[in-house]
């Protein structure tokens, strides 16, 4: 079975926990230079009114020392999303120095940050030093977008929460 699909699996499952839990459907997971599991992390904004809960950003502290450790040894860990990492989560890629990244679905419309960061041209130097994977199995990034069409309707969405306030 292909490594990378186990893993995106394994990331989609979260991201389908946290719809449960009626926040963002994005799952992440991080495995070491040999492929052993060493975190998972799943949206928690909603459950723990969290702004900064993101799925990425989970899975990086959930990883504790062994993520320390890998920065300090330069291991290469790859960190496995459902969707394309914010801004925010980008930031924490390259401060953890993740040296490989793979995600199911491209997020252009939404807060997808990580291709437009490396786009601008800042911080190359960090970026050139990963390697990036995207959208590469079309059949789960399919799952991936029936989630994040749910999430448009969830009682949690932004949108819904703003209009019960009027
Ligand atoms: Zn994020």
């Amino acid at each position: 079975m292909d490594i990378d699909r186990h893993f995106l699996e394994m990331a989609l499952e979260e991201a389908e926990k946290a719809l449960e839990e009626n926040t963002y459907p994005v799952g992440s997971v991080i495995v070491d230079e040999h492929f052993n599991l060493i975190a998972k992390g799943r949206n928690r904004v909603h459950p723990s009114q969290d702004i900064t809960a993101h799925a990425e950003i989970e899975a990086i502290r959930n990883a504790g020392s062994a993520m320390f450790d890998a920065k300090i040894k330069n291991k290469k860990f790859t960190l496995y999303s459902s969707l394309e990492p914010c801004p925010m989560c980008t930031g924490g890629i390259l401060f953890a120095k993740i040296q490989r990244v793979v995600w199911l679905l491209n997020d252009d419309e939404g807060f997808g940050g990580y291709k437009r960061l490396r786009d601008t041209s800042i911080f190359l130097e960090k970026f050139d030093r990963i390697e990036v994977m995207e959208e590469p199995f079309e059949d789960l990034k399919q799952r991936q977008m029936i989630l994040m069409n749910s999430w448009k309707t969830n009682i949690n969405n932004v949108t819904s929460l703003r209009n019960n306030l009027s």
